[in-house]
């Protein structure tokens, strides 16, 4: 079987690693130039687009922000998964947030803004505390602005000046005071089955996912089952065939979505090692029809990403429990270049890994490691 992925970076990358195994040839698009490169190694074959989506059996996506065009043409084949729409949703706020209050998924109180002005009626409405996102092509905290008190809509005002909001309008957020930020992963296939893995809790610095630890530490079985029927709503009511994440906030007891990653998701990187089938052999699973792999937990994970940095001793491979995992990228700031996973027996034992491996670690570019270790 051959599966080509729209985009390739690390995800695809992974996805290829994943599908070895299986069986399965597993190749990449580089969106910005339309050739189709190699997953691992990136070298460009000598097929052309056009010639990889015909040999392929199944066509997915890394990212959602696919240029459309290449997502029309993908789509016309009725070869991709998930579908175009599914991808678009991931893909613009706006459709996000009007599916969520289709499906009566509780998230984040909101206004969609098209003109500057508005932003008055957004403070009246949702109070000073706001943040702004652009309604495409945001990640990992890109593409927007948080206000705190009134006093900054007229400097906000013109560093948005040149935005096209009828194009690209803005969501405008109430600022949350959530309890923690975690994530829902799972996989429907094609039959409608569903695996759900359990809540990942995320912690989150400067706007990126920085550690995962899942099982979440103090669940209770009332979250995952709130988490697993967003997840089943979301995933029927899109009629969606891969692996698909939600990024949630906890406040009290209650669950809001924040987005929704129609893809594998960096914050189920952990069930590489802590999981009995890991999210890249499932979402190739659920894609090719094959029959989907349990999401048993194999002890206590963390996800540790390596962040704009790459020197630092080796030796923590000597930790229990730890492996790390390389992108193959060159270094850049707040560039994601690869992560570390530790799989411990209990929470207890997960701390006490994590500790030692905070000292292993550069505290500038892992600043929020040491805390999580402390509080789980
Ligand atoms: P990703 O890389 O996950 O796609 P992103 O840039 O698309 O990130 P969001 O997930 O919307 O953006 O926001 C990034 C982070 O900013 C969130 O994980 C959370 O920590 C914080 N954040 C976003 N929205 C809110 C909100 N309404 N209230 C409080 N914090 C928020
Ligand atoms: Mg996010």
């Amino acid at each position: 079987m051959q599966v080509l992925v729209y985009g390739a970076g690390q995800l695809a990358r992974m996805m290829y690693l994943a599908g070895a195994p299986l069986g399965t040839e597993v190749w990449a698009v580089d969106v910005a130039n339309e050739t189709v490169v190699h997953p691992v190694s990136k070298v460009i074959s000598d097929r052309t687009l056009a010639q990889a989506i015909d040999t392929a059996d199944v066509l997915t996506v890394e990212f959602e922000h696919v240029p459309e065009h290449l997502l029309a043409e993908a789509d016309k084949t009725g070869k991709l998964y998930p579908s175009m729409e599914a991808i678009l949703v991931g893909a613009d706020r706006v459709k996000e947030k009007n599916l969520l209050t289709s499906l009566n998924i509780p998230n984040c109180p909101y206004k969609v803004v098209t003109d500057l002005n508005e932003l008055d009626d957004c403070v009246a409405e949702l109070g000073e505390s706001l943040i702004i996102k652009a309604s495409r092509d945001g990640y990992d905290g890109y593409g927007q602005w948080r206000m705190k008190s009134a006093t900054e809509l007229d400097s906000l005002k013109q560093a948005l000046a040149n935005l096209d909001l009828n194009t690209v309008p803005l969501v405008v957020e109430q600022c949350l005071e959530f309890d923690r930020e975690l994530s829902i992963i799972g996989a429907r296939n094609q039959d409608g089955q569903t695996v759900i893995y359990p809540l990942a809790q995320n912690r989150h610095h400067e706007g990126q996912l920085h550690v995962s630890i899942a099982p979440a530490p103090r669940m209770s079985d009332a979250l995952q089952a709130q988490a697993d029927k967003i997840f089943e709503t979301l995933a029927n009511g899109l009629q969606y065939t891969g692996v698909l994440a939600v990024e949630l906030f906890q406040v009290g007891n209650e669950l809001l979505v924040n987005e929704i990653a129609p893809r594998v998701h960096n914050s189920g990187h952990w069930t590489l090692h802590g999981a009995d089938t890991d999210q890249f052999d499932n979402h190739l699973r659920a894609i090719l029809g094959l029959a989907l792999g349990s999401t048993r937990p194999l002890g206590v994970s963390a996800m540790v990403n390596i962040i704009g940095c790459s020197s630092f001793s080796r030796d923590l491979l000597s930790l229990p429990g730890c492996h790390m995992h390389w992108y193959g990228k060159s270094v850049r700031e707040k560039r994601k270049m690869g992560h570390i996973n530790v799989l411990a027996e209990s929470t207890l034992a997960l701390g006490s890994t994590l500790e030692k491996l905070s000292q292993f670690l550069p505290l500038e570019h892992f600043p929020v490691l040491l805390s999580e270790a402390e509080d789980i």
